[in-house]
């Protein structure tokens, strides 16, 4: 039997959300013509996701799980997922039910007419704060003005996507992985369906503070280069300003001997200027480097420790 749907799920202590997500997914399911099949990843929650999904594959055989052997964020889950799914359209969605999963029968009818991408784009965020709705709003309009590809403002990696996209997505070789950059440089017939995103049905947010700014600062390295040019600039405009203070100084020193050359504090606040422009460089610098050594350094993506509704037995490919 060919699957024709796939839906991704990466599930980190979820243990609140996932009889609500069985129950709305299932409902969705009975709407979609064709074979489905839900791969939840349990990306090593602490809670007890772990039992819930083991009972869910128990009670119905659709429901697939992966499970880590550790947490190894989001974006590894969903390529987990990505990289064990059969469907002919793969749905990834987040199991906290902030990504309407009714949207999916929209998805499809787009997918049916041609498009090998439909993602969801949100009009508005509700119930999240000021803080991470600022942030979000900011970051994704840098992102536009810098990234080489052209991402979708406001979309998140709530999307469904054909197999050949997927194929793509599997076949490249780079660990650091910001899916949603990934999906937009594969190319092809791309669309949005445009939604209203929803509080989280339970449970606490998993993107922390930092975990959200790692995520944004790779999609920002992964894509674009302009950070390191950035560097350069400051560091020219650096150079002009000095050059034109020690002409300034020259023309003080043989022409106005009494004018009031402060020098104390200007030389400390150029001391502090000049180094935190040299360190900014090197960390930007980093950035890069970092990443380098992480796709060098070849180890697999993530490790399995239990997998149940798959044939052969899943392992994690080698890049
Ligand atoms: N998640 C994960 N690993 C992590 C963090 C999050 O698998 O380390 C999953 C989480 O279970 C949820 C999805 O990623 O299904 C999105 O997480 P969250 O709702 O916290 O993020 P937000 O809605 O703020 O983007
Ligand atoms: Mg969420």
């Amino acid at each position: 039997m060919v699957v024709q749907f796939s839906f991704v799920v990466p599930i980190y202590n979820e243990e609140a959300n996932i009889p609500e997500l069985y129950r709305r997914l299932k409902d969705v399911i009975a709407q979609l013509e064709g074979e489905v099949e839900v791969i939840l990843v349990n990306d090593g929650s602490g809670d007890r996701s772990l039992q819930l999904l083991r009972q869910l594959h128990a009670h119905d055989r659709r429901f697939c799980y992966l499970s880590f052997s550790r947490n190894f964020g989001h974006q590894i889950a969903v390529t987990a997922g990505l990289n064990f799914c059969r469907g002919q359209a793969i749905v990834v969605m987040d199991a906290d039910l902030q990504d309407p999963p009714e949207l999916v029968l929209e998805m499809a009818k787009q997918w049916r007419e041609g498009y090998a991408v439909v993602y969801a784009q949100r009009t508005q965020r509700r119930k999240e704060n000021w803080f991470k709705r600022l942030m979000a709003y900011a970051f994704y309009r840098v992102l536009r003005n810098l990234a080489d590809v052209e991402i979708p403002t406001d979309t998140g990696d709530f999307c469904l996507m054909d197999r050949q996209v997927v194929d793509l997505l599997n076949a490249m070789p780079e660990r650091n992985r910001y899916i949603r950059g990934l999906r937009a440089w594969v190319g092809f017939r791309q669309t949005a369906v445009l939604f209203e995103r929803d509080p989280r049905f339970a449970g606490e947010e998993k993107y922390t503070f930092r975990k959200s700014f790692a995520l944004a600062v790779n999609g920002l390295v992964s894509f674009s280069r302009v950070p390191l040019r950035i560097s350069t600039y400051i560091g020219l405009t650096a150079a002009a300003i000095a050059l034109l203070m020690a002409v300034l100084v020259l023309y003080w020193r043989f022409f106005a001997p009494n004018s009031p050359l402060t020098g104390y504090t200007t030389i400390i606040i150029a001391i502090f200027f000049l180094g935190a422009v040299q360190l900014i460089s090197i960390g930007i610098l980093g950035e890069y480097i970092g990443r380098i050594y992480e796709e060098v350094k070849g180890r697999p993506l993530y490790t399995l420790s239990e997998a149940q509704g798959f044939q052969p037995k899943p392992s994690p490919p080698k890049t």
